[in-house]
């Protein structure tokens, strides 16, 4: 079918960017036939290590990688434990499963990140590193979690694929943990032209480490092998296209805060309707995905559905209650609360204010109708 108001609308956003692709495929594609590990991909990294404000960033095939290769990278394995939360993308306790470490979930807070109460609450002896999530955009309360790290001598791996350019007391996402992991993803709010993914760190030996896991080992320019690595390199040709995209990026995510603005002021004061603003000056949000909370989330669902406006529920359950994963101990009743609670609504860059507020309208019209009193 086809939406008044389709979820993301990428096909717009590269006819915006056409004529400057253009080029980039001419030169890169037809030109230099530049594919792996050239002068392009160089160049991003450094784009981004500038833009984050770190030493160090390696460009990977996934943000899945970039978080598998920093535990590696960080000597995390058998018999280890790390901390995550449950309201997140199975990637993020995969990675601790690959990595024959055993995941511990917590619960998340109203902000849908980790509850820094229940982190400290799950810390044993053999807790080696938390992966705290930047969920949709905002930051986790770094303060916090800092204090309980430091207090307990644990290592922090920050998922920060939603949470590109988001920052906390004026420090980006993926700048405050050993290392930061970032998607590039086509849907991410800065997405390329398949998958991608980079890691983001001020040390040295971890970036060294995280490069050879994803290049078979090797020991460029020698190329020795130094120990059995995988294949996980960001493509030449998607790192010049997202270089392209990097010098819009700023803007983006500005656009994105006015559209969330947008749906605040249309949205305030409805009964039974949380909305994802959570005053407080020390975080900068970038909005990934606008999250709204209602106990009539499925009816309001397919409301917008017949409206024409496509929205997205991210999990409809929780990681842990599918059997084959083997983690049907837990029961956290926040994350089950949300997974039956919260959908996302458009929010992108191709949008328009018309589209934004005719998704207002017809959230209002739902609402008013079934107001409980
Ligand atoms: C997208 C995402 C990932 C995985 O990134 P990929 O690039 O798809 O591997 C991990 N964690 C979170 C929270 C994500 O949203």
């Amino acid at each position: 079918m086809t939406y008044k108001v389709p979820f993301v609308d990428l096909s717009k956003q590269y006819q915006a960017l056409q004529f400057e692709i253009m080029p980039v495929i001419e030169d890169v594609l037809f030109q230099r036939a530049d594919l792996i590990m050239q002068k392009d991909l160089v160049q991003f990294e450094k784009n981004m290590a500038s833009f984050l404000g770190v030493k160090y960033v390696v460009g990977l095939n996934s943000g899945t990688d970039a978080m598998r290769f920093s535990l590696l990278a960080a000597g995390i394995g058998k018999g280890d434990e790390v901390i995550t939360v449950a309201h997140t993308f199975a990637a993020t306790i995969a990675v601790i499963v690959h990595c024959g470490a055993t995941p511990v979930l917590v619960d998340v807070s109203d902000d849908y990140n980790m509850d820094m109460p229940e982190l400290e609450k799950a810390i044993t002896p053999r807790t080696k590193a938390i992966i705290p999530v930047h969920l949709n955009g905002r930051i986790c309360d770094m303060t916090r979690l800092f204090n309980i790290a430091k207090k307990y001598n644990l290592i922090v791996i920050e998922d920060a694929a939603q949470a590109l350019g988001a920052t906390f007391e004026g420090k980006m996402a993926g700048s405050f943990g050993l290392t930061g992991c970032f998607s590039l993803y086509p849907m991410k709010s800065l997405g390329g032209i398949g998958d991608g993914g980079m890691l983001s760190t001020d040390n040295e030996e971890i970036a060294k480490k995280a490069r050879r896991l994803g290049d078979h080992g090797y020991n460029r320019p020698r190329r020795d092998i130094l120990f059995f690595g995988y294949n996980s390199r960001l493509d030449n040709f998607n790192a010049a296209i997202l270089n392209v995209k990097l010098n819009h990026f700023s803007k983006w995510i500005e656009r994105r805060r006015e559209i969330a603005d947008m749906y605040r002021k249309g949205l305030a004061d409805i009964p039974n309707l949380i909305l994802p603003h959570f005053d407080d000056p020390s975080y900068f949000d970038t909005y990934q995905n606008y999250v709204i909370r209602t106990q009539n989330r499925d009816e309001l669902v397919s409301h917008l559905e017949k409206r024409g406006v496509e929205t997205l529920i991210s999990w409809p359950q929780p990681v842990y209650k599918y059997p084959s994963l083997k983690l049907e101990h837990y029961h956290l009743p926040k994350t089950e609360q949300l997974c039956k609670e919260v959908v996302s609504l458009p929010i992108n860059t191709e949008i328009t204010d018309e589209q934004v507020e005719y998704v207002i309208k017809c959230v209002k019209e739902f609402c008013l109708q079934h107001v409980r009193f």
